[in-house]
Protein backbone atom coordinates (compact mmCIF):
# COMPACT_ATOMS: atom_id res chain seq x y z
CA UNK A 1 0.00 0.00 0.00
CA UNK A 2 1.50 3.45 -1.20
CA UNK A 3 0.17 6.48 -0.38
CA UNK A 4 1.29 9.13 -2.35
CA UNK A 5 1.24 12.98 -0.55
CA UNK A 6 -0.59 15.14 -3.82
CA UNK A 7 1.66 18.35 -2.06
CA UNK A 8 4.57 16.50 -3.64
CA UNK A 9 5.47 17.09 -7.01
CA UNK A 10 5.21 14.56 -9.62
CA UNK A 11 7.10 13.78 -12.18
CA UNK A 12 6.57 12.82 -15.89
CA UNK A 13 9.29 11.44 -18.39
CA UNK A 14 8.48 12.61 -21.65
CA UNK A 15 5.77 14.88 -20.52
CA UNK A 16 5.27 16.63 -24.24
CA UNK A 17 4.23 12.98 -25.61
CA UNK A 18 0.96 12.19 -27.32
CA UNK A 19 -0.39 9.92 -24.38
CA UNK A 20 1.49 11.80 -21.38
CA UNK A 21 0.11 15.43 -22.03
CA UNK A 22 -3.22 14.56 -21.43
CA UNK A 23 -1.83 12.46 -18.35
CA UNK A 24 -0.05 16.34 -17.48
CA UNK A 25 -3.70 17.81 -17.75
CA UNK A 26 -4.91 15.73 -15.30
CA UNK A 27 -2.38 16.10 -13.06
CA UNK A 28 -2.31 19.78 -13.45
CA UNK A 29 -6.17 20.06 -12.72
CA UNK A 30 -5.79 18.37 -9.54
CA UNK A 31 -3.43 20.89 -8.26
CA UNK A 32 -0.25 19.50 -8.65
CA UNK A 33 3.23 20.28 -9.13
CA UNK A 34 4.06 18.87 -12.50
CA UNK A 35 8.44 18.48 -13.37
CA UNK A 36 8.04 17.38 -17.23
CA UNK A 37 11.00 16.55 -18.38
CA UNK A 38 11.65 16.43 -21.77
CA UNK A 39 13.84 16.06 -24.93
CA UNK A 40 14.29 20.09 -25.28
CA UNK A 41 12.52 22.42 -23.16
CA UNK A 42 13.36 24.83 -25.65
CA UNK A 43 10.90 23.08 -28.03
CA UNK A 44 8.21 25.71 -28.43
CA UNK A 45 6.78 23.90 -30.64
CA UNK A 46 6.36 20.31 -28.44
CA UNK A 47 5.88 22.03 -25.47
CA UNK A 48 3.27 25.44 -25.64
CA UNK A 49 0.37 23.21 -24.94
CA UNK A 50 1.39 22.08 -21.74
CA UNK A 51 2.07 26.12 -20.55
CA UNK A 52 -1.04 27.16 -22.00
CA UNK A 53 -2.84 24.04 -19.71
CA UNK A 54 -0.81 24.91 -16.57
CA UNK A 55 -1.82 28.61 -16.97
CA UNK A 56 -5.92 27.36 -17.03
CA UNK A 57 -5.59 24.74 -14.44
CA UNK A 58 -4.63 24.99 -10.32
CA UNK A 59 -1.34 22.94 -10.70
CA UNK A 60 1.77 24.26 -11.85
CA UNK A 61 4.56 22.91 -14.06
CA UNK A 62 8.63 22.86 -14.41
CA UNK A 63 10.20 21.91 -17.33
CA UNK A 64 13.72 19.25 -17.21
CA UNK A 65 15.63 18.84 -19.51
CA UNK A 66 16.64 15.07 -19.78
CA UNK A 67 17.63 11.95 -22.70
CA UNK A 68 16.47 8.45 -22.10
CA UNK A 69 20.33 7.54 -23.43
CA UNK A 70 22.33 9.64 -20.75
CA UNK A 71 22.39 7.80 -17.20
CA UNK A 72 21.54 10.23 -14.16
CA UNK A 73 19.50 12.72 -16.65
CA UNK A 74 16.33 12.21 -14.96
CA UNK A 75 18.23 12.89 -11.19
CA UNK A 76 17.17 16.22 -11.13
CA UNK A 77 13.68 16.01 -11.97
CA UNK A 78 13.03 13.39 -9.60
CA UNK A 79 14.37 15.17 -6.66
CA UNK A 80 11.34 15.42 -4.44
CA UNK A 81 8.76 13.14 -6.39
CA UNK A 82 7.14 10.57 -4.21
CA UNK A 83 5.35 9.81 -7.98
CA UNK A 84 7.28 8.98 -11.19
CA UNK A 85 5.44 8.09 -14.53
CA UNK A 86 7.84 6.99 -16.92
CA UNK A 87 6.34 7.21 -20.41
CA UNK A 88 8.85 8.42 -22.72
CA UNK A 89 9.96 5.73 -25.11
CA UNK A 90 9.91 5.69 -28.64
CA UNK A 91 7.08 5.00 -30.29
CA UNK A 92 7.60 4.58 -34.25
CA UNK A 93 7.64 1.87 -36.96
CA UNK A 94 9.88 4.22 -39.28
CA UNK A 95 13.28 3.03 -38.29
CA UNK A 96 16.50 1.96 -39.92
CA UNK A 97 18.46 0.77 -37.04
CA UNK A 98 15.87 -0.36 -34.66
CA UNK A 99 18.15 -1.77 -32.19
CA UNK A 100 19.78 1.98 -31.48
CA UNK A 101 16.27 4.05 -32.27
CA UNK A 102 13.65 1.88 -30.47
CA UNK A 103 15.78 -0.64 -28.17
CA UNK A 104 18.09 1.43 -26.59
CA UNK A 105 16.11 4.09 -25.96
CA UNK A 106 13.41 2.25 -24.59
CA UNK A 107 15.66 -0.56 -22.23
CA UNK A 108 18.16 2.05 -21.06
CA UNK A 109 16.06 4.71 -20.72
CA UNK A 110 13.98 2.43 -18.28
CA UNK A 111 17.10 1.26 -16.48
CA UNK A 112 18.37 5.11 -16.05
CA UNK A 113 14.81 6.15 -14.31
CA UNK A 114 14.46 3.26 -12.33
CA UNK A 115 18.15 3.55 -10.83
CA UNK A 116 17.93 7.10 -10.88
CA UNK A 117 15.00 6.51 -8.04
CA UNK A 118 17.06 3.83 -5.90
CA UNK A 119 19.33 7.22 -5.42
CA UNK A 120 16.29 9.35 -5.02
CA UNK A 121 14.86 9.16 -1.56
CA UNK A 122 11.41 10.54 -1.85
CA UNK A 123 10.54 8.08 -4.75
CA UNK A 124 7.33 6.07 -3.48
CA UNK A 125 5.86 4.60 -6.40
CA UNK A 126 7.13 4.28 -9.99
CA UNK A 127 4.15 3.73 -12.87
CA UNK A 128 5.67 3.24 -16.14
CA UNK A 129 3.88 2.70 -19.47
CA UNK A 130 4.92 -0.26 -21.00
CA UNK A 131 2.22 -1.73 -23.49
CA UNK A 132 0.27 -4.66 -24.32
CA UNK A 133 3.16 -5.68 -27.36
CA UNK A 134 4.83 -6.38 -24.19
CA UNK A 135 1.99 -9.37 -23.86
CA UNK A 136 1.67 -9.73 -27.65
CA UNK A 137 2.90 -9.77 -31.04
CA UNK A 138 0.41 -10.82 -33.47
CA UNK A 139 -3.13 -11.33 -33.19
CA UNK A 140 -3.20 -14.74 -33.34
CA UNK A 141 -1.34 -14.76 -29.82
CA UNK A 142 -3.90 -13.42 -28.72
CA UNK A 143 -6.38 -15.99 -29.72
CA UNK A 144 -3.79 -18.63 -28.85
CA UNK A 145 -3.36 -17.40 -25.22
CA UNK A 146 -5.22 -19.70 -22.29
CA UNK A 147 -8.96 -18.96 -22.56
CA UNK A 148 -8.67 -17.56 -25.81
CA UNK A 149 -7.38 -13.99 -24.70
CA UNK A 150 -4.60 -12.43 -23.52
CA UNK A 151 -4.23 -11.44 -19.63
CA UNK A 152 -1.49 -9.73 -17.68
CA UNK A 153 -0.04 -13.21 -17.05
CA UNK A 154 1.33 -13.76 -20.27
CA UNK A 155 4.41 -11.92 -22.18
CA UNK A 156 5.80 -11.65 -25.57
CA UNK A 157 7.72 -14.39 -26.67
CA UNK A 158 7.61 -13.84 -30.32
CA UNK A 159 8.77 -10.15 -31.19
CA UNK A 160 12.44 -9.86 -32.17
CA UNK A 161 14.82 -7.63 -34.05
CA UNK A 162 13.64 -8.46 -37.09
CA UNK A 163 10.04 -8.87 -36.72
CA UNK A 164 8.28 -6.60 -34.78
CA UNK A 165 10.93 -4.89 -32.90
CA UNK A 166 8.73 -2.08 -31.27
CA UNK A 167 6.94 -5.14 -29.41
CA UNK A 168 10.11 -6.49 -28.16
CA UNK A 169 11.23 -3.11 -27.31
CA UNK A 170 8.09 -2.67 -24.79
CA UNK A 171 8.61 -6.26 -23.58
CA UNK A 172 12.30 -5.90 -22.81
CA UNK A 173 12.10 -2.21 -21.15
CA UNK A 174 9.20 -3.56 -19.08
CA UNK A 175 11.37 -6.79 -18.02
CA UNK A 176 14.08 -4.59 -17.33
CA UNK A 177 11.45 -2.34 -14.44
CA UNK A 178 10.53 -5.58 -13.19
CA UNK A 179 14.16 -7.09 -12.53
CA UNK A 180 15.12 -3.65 -10.63
CA UNK A 181 11.62 -2.48 -9.10
CA UNK A 182 12.68 -6.63 -7.18
CA UNK A 183 16.06 -5.95 -6.27
CA UNK A 184 14.39 -3.01 -3.68
CA UNK A 185 11.78 -2.26 -1.41
CA UNK A 186 12.48 1.41 -0.93
CA UNK A 187 8.86 2.01 -3.83
CA UNK A 188 6.80 -0.12 -5.63
CA UNK A 189 6.29 -0.11 -9.39
CA UNK A 190 3.22 -0.70 -11.28
CA UNK A 191 2.68 -1.26 -14.90
CA UNK A 192 0.58 0.25 -17.66
CA UNK A 193 -0.17 -1.98 -20.83
CA UNK A 194 -2.46 -0.16 -23.14
CA UNK A 195 -3.53 -1.54 -26.25
CA UNK A 196 -3.48 1.15 -29.70
CA UNK A 197 -4.03 4.25 -28.23
CA UNK A 198 -6.55 6.69 -30.28
CA UNK A 199 -8.36 9.40 -29.21
CA UNK A 200 -7.72 13.55 -29.57
CA UNK A 201 -4.37 15.17 -29.40
CA UNK A 202 -3.74 17.86 -27.12
CA UNK A 203 -0.97 19.29 -29.69
CA UNK A 204 -2.37 17.49 -33.25
CA UNK A 205 0.05 19.59 -35.32
CA UNK A 206 2.99 18.21 -33.34
CA UNK A 207 2.34 14.96 -32.87
CA UNK A 208 4.54 12.37 -33.90
CA UNK A 209 3.15 9.01 -32.39
CA UNK A 210 2.57 6.43 -34.52
CA UNK A 211 -1.46 6.74 -33.60
CA UNK A 212 -1.52 9.61 -35.46
CA UNK A 213 -0.37 7.44 -38.95
CA UNK A 214 -3.38 5.51 -39.07
CA UNK A 215 -6.17 8.17 -39.01
CA UNK A 216 -4.11 10.30 -41.62
CA UNK A 217 -4.04 6.89 -43.80
CA UNK A 218 -7.86 6.69 -43.54
CA UNK A 219 -8.13 10.26 -44.27
CA UNK A 220 -6.26 10.15 -47.48
CA UNK A 221 -7.88 7.41 -48.81
CA UNK A 222 -5.46 4.56 -48.79
CA UNK A 223 -8.23 2.42 -47.60
CA UNK A 224 -11.04 3.71 -49.77
CA UNK A 225 -10.95 0.57 -51.50
CA UNK A 226 -11.29 -1.02 -48.39
CA UNK A 227 -9.33 -1.82 -44.66
CA UNK A 228 -7.68 -5.17 -44.33
CA UNK A 229 -9.77 -6.80 -41.21
CA UNK A 230 -6.54 -6.63 -38.78
CA UNK A 231 -7.42 -7.43 -35.03
CA UNK A 232 -6.43 -4.92 -32.87
CA UNK A 233 -6.73 -3.83 -29.32
CA UNK A 234 -8.16 -0.07 -28.96
CA UNK A 235 -8.66 2.29 -25.86
CA UNK A 236 -9.09 5.99 -25.17
CA UNK A 237 -5.99 8.61 -24.47
CA UNK A 238 -8.33 10.17 -22.18
CA UNK A 239 -8.96 6.85 -20.51
CA UNK A 240 -5.36 6.02 -20.71
CA UNK A 241 -4.55 8.95 -18.94
CA UNK A 242 -6.95 8.59 -16.25
CA UNK A 243 -5.42 4.70 -15.73
CA UNK A 244 -2.21 6.32 -15.03
CA UNK A 245 -3.74 8.56 -12.68
CA UNK A 246 -5.79 5.70 -10.49
CA UNK A 247 -2.31 3.79 -10.69
CA UNK A 248 -0.66 6.71 -9.33
CA UNK A 249 -3.18 7.25 -6.69
CA UNK A 250 -4.52 4.10 -6.20
CA UNK A 251 -2.52 2.72 -2.43
CA UNK A 252 -3.41 -0.74 -3.45
CA UNK A 253 -2.77 -0.85 -7.22
CA UNK A 254 -0.53 -3.57 -7.79
CA UNK A 255 1.20 -5.33 -11.09
CA UNK A 256 0.39 -4.90 -14.17
CA UNK A 257 -2.44 -3.28 -16.03
CA UNK A 258 -3.85 -4.57 -19.91
CA UNK A 259 -5.25 -0.67 -20.57
CA UNK A 260 -7.81 -1.95 -23.15
CA UNK A 261 -11.67 -0.68 -24.20
CA UNK A 262 -12.54 -2.70 -26.91
CA UNK A 263 -11.27 -5.75 -28.97
CA UNK A 264 -11.94 -4.36 -32.58
CA UNK A 265 -10.46 -3.98 -36.14
CA UNK A 266 -9.05 -2.01 -38.52
CA UNK A 267 -11.74 -1.69 -40.54
CA UNK A 268 -14.23 -1.21 -37.21
CA UNK A 269 -12.37 2.12 -36.51
CA UNK A 270 -12.51 2.93 -39.96
CA UNK A 271 -16.65 1.83 -40.73
CA UNK A 272 -17.42 3.78 -37.08
CA UNK A 273 -16.45 7.09 -38.37
CA UNK A 274 -18.56 6.87 -42.00
CA UNK A 275 -21.95 8.18 -40.24
CA UNK A 276 -20.63 11.51 -39.92
CA UNK A 277 -17.24 11.68 -42.00
CA UNK A 278 -18.06 9.10 -44.59
CA UNK A 279 -19.36 12.44 -47.26
CA UNK A 280 -16.53 14.19 -46.79
CA UNK A 281 -13.59 11.39 -46.64
CA UNK A 282 -12.66 8.53 -48.32
CA UNK A 283 -13.08 6.02 -45.87
CA UNK A 284 -13.13 2.87 -46.09
CA UNK A 285 -16.66 0.14 -46.55
CA UNK A 286 -15.56 -3.20 -46.19
CA UNK A 287 -12.70 -5.50 -46.17
CA UNK A 288 -9.84 -6.06 -48.09
CA UNK A 289 -9.63 -9.52 -48.44
CA UNK A 290 -6.77 -11.61 -46.97
CA UNK A 291 -5.48 -12.97 -50.42
CA UNK A 292 -5.49 -9.82 -51.99
CA UNK A 293 -3.59 -8.06 -48.70
CA UNK A 294 -1.34 -10.89 -49.33
CA UNK A 295 -0.68 -9.97 -53.21
CA UNK A 296 0.20 -6.22 -52.93
CA UNK A 297 0.38 -5.67 -48.78
CA UNK A 298 3.84 -6.55 -49.06
CA UNK A 299 5.08 -4.41 -51.88
CA UNK A 300 2.86 -0.94 -50.46
CA UNK A 301 3.89 -1.33 -46.86
CA UNK A 302 7.00 -2.76 -45.49
CA UNK A 303 4.92 -3.56 -42.31
CA UNK A 304 3.06 -5.89 -44.18
CA UNK A 305 5.01 -8.85 -44.78
CA UNK A 306 3.64 -11.99 -45.33
CA UNK A 307 4.18 -13.09 -41.36
CA UNK A 308 2.46 -10.07 -40.44
CA UNK A 309 -0.34 -10.81 -42.84
CA UNK A 310 -1.00 -14.17 -41.89
CA UNK A 311 -0.79 -13.84 -38.23
CA UNK A 312 -3.29 -10.53 -38.22
CA UNK A 313 -5.06 -10.34 -41.12
CA UNK A 314 -8.88 -12.08 -40.61
CA UNK A 315 -7.60 -12.79 -36.98
CA UNK A 316 -9.71 -11.18 -33.87
CA UNK A 317 -7.60 -9.78 -31.37
CA UNK A 318 -9.10 -10.58 -27.64
CA UNK A 319 -7.92 -9.05 -24.18
CA UNK A 320 -9.20 -9.81 -20.86
CA UNK A 321 -9.45 -6.28 -19.27
CA UNK A 322 -11.40 -7.41 -16.10
CA UNK A 323 -8.48 -6.51 -13.87
CA UNK A 324 -8.50 -2.96 -14.41
CA UNK A 325 -11.92 -2.52 -14.15
CA UNK A 326 -12.31 -3.93 -10.90
CA UNK A 327 -9.13 -3.05 -9.25
CA UNK A 328 -8.93 0.68 -10.48
CA UNK A 329 -12.45 1.17 -10.97
CA UNK A 330 -11.77 1.72 -14.70
CA UNK A 331 -14.94 2.20 -17.03
CA UNK A 332 -13.67 2.76 -20.91
CA UNK A 333 -15.32 5.49 -23.73
CA UNK A 334 -17.15 4.04 -26.39
CA UNK A 335 -15.07 3.16 -29.97
CA UNK A 336 -17.10 5.44 -31.87
CA UNK A 337 -16.80 8.70 -29.19
CA UNK A 338 -12.77 7.84 -29.06
CA UNK A 339 -12.32 7.62 -32.98
CA UNK A 340 -14.74 10.77 -34.08
CA UNK A 341 -12.67 12.65 -31.29
CA UNK A 342 -9.79 11.60 -33.19
CA UNK A 343 -10.76 12.62 -36.52
CA UNK A 344 -12.07 15.84 -35.27
CA UNK A 345 -9.12 16.78 -33.61
CA UNK A 346 -6.83 16.21 -36.51
CA UNK A 347 -9.76 18.08 -39.31
CA UNK A 348 -9.84 21.40 -36.50
CA UNK A 349 -5.99 21.33 -36.29
CA UNK A 350 -5.35 21.06 -40.29
CA UNK A 351 -3.86 18.19 -39.82
CA UNK A 352 -6.19 16.11 -42.24
CA UNK A 353 -8.69 18.23 -44.94
CA UNK A 354 -11.74 16.56 -46.65
CA UNK A 355 -10.87 15.92 -50.30
P1 LIG B 1 4.88 9.90 -28.45
O1 LIG B 1 3.91 11.01 -28.54
O2 LIG B 1 5.84 9.71 -29.58
O3 LIG B 1 5.67 10.03 -27.08
C1 LIG B 1 6.91 9.44 -26.87
C2 LIG B 1 7.69 10.29 -25.89
O4 LIG B 1 8.96 9.66 -25.66
C3 LIG B 1 7.96 11.70 -26.42
O5 LIG B 1 7.83 12.61 -25.36
C4 LIG B 1 9.42 11.60 -26.86
O6 LIG B 1 10.12 12.83 -26.82
C5 LIG B 1 9.97 10.66 -25.80
N1 LIG B 1 11.25 10.11 -26.22
C6 LIG B 1 11.49 9.30 -27.28
N2 LIG B 1 12.83 9.05 -27.35
C7 LIG B 1 13.40 9.74 -26.32
C8 LIG B 1 14.75 9.89 -25.86
N3 LIG B 1 15.76 9.30 -26.47
N4 LIG B 1 14.96 10.67 -24.76
C9 LIG B 1 13.92 11.29 -24.13
N5 LIG B 1 12.65 11.18 -24.52
C10 LIG B 1 12.39 10.41 -25.60
O7 LIG B 1 4.14 8.50 -28.31
P2 LIG B 1 2.98 8.03 -27.31
O8 LIG B 1 2.04 7.26 -28.15
O9 LIG B 1 2.49 9.13 -26.47
O10 LIG B 1 3.77 6.99 -26.40
C11 LIG B 1 4.00 7.22 -25.02
C12 LIG B 1 4.24 5.91 -24.33
O11 LIG B 1 3.08 5.10 -24.46
C13 LIG B 1 5.40 5.10 -24.90
O12 LIG B 1 6.06 4.45 -23.84
C14 LIG B 1 4.69 4.07 -25.79
O13 LIG B 1 5.47 2.91 -25.97
C15 LIG B 1 3.46 3.82 -24.95
N6 LIG B 1 2.32 3.22 -25.66
C16 LIG B 1 1.75 3.91 -26.70
C17 LIG B 1 0.67 3.34 -27.36
C18 LIG B 1 -0.01 4.05 -28.50
O14 LIG B 1 -0.80 3.41 -29.22
N7 LIG B 1 0.23 5.35 -28.72
C19 LIG B 1 0.19 2.07 -26.97
C20 LIG B 1 0.80 1.42 -25.91
C21 LIG B 1 1.86 2.01 -25.25
P3 LIG B 1 10.24 13.75 -28.14
O15 LIG B 1 8.90 14.41 -28.32
O16 LIG B 1 11.33 14.69 -27.81
O17 LIG B 1 10.55 12.85 -29.29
Amino acid sequence: MTQIDKSKPVMVTGANGYVASWLVKKLLEDGIHVHAAVRNPQDHNKHSHLVDLAKRSKGSLTFFKADLLTPGAYKEAMEGCELVYHTASPFTTDVKDPQKELIQPAVYGTEYVLLTANDVSSVKRIVLTSSCTAIYTDAIDTVNAPGGMITEAIWNTSGSIDYQPYSLSKTLAEKKAWEIAEAQDKWDLVVMNPSFVMGPALNPKHTTSESMNTLKLMAKGDMRFGAPKMGVGVVDVRDVADAHYLAGFTPEAKGRYITSAHNSDLLEMGTVLRPKYGKSFPLPKKALPKWLVMLVGPVTNKLFTRRFIRNNIDIPWRADNSKIKKELNMSFRPLKETMEDSFQSMIDAGVIKAG
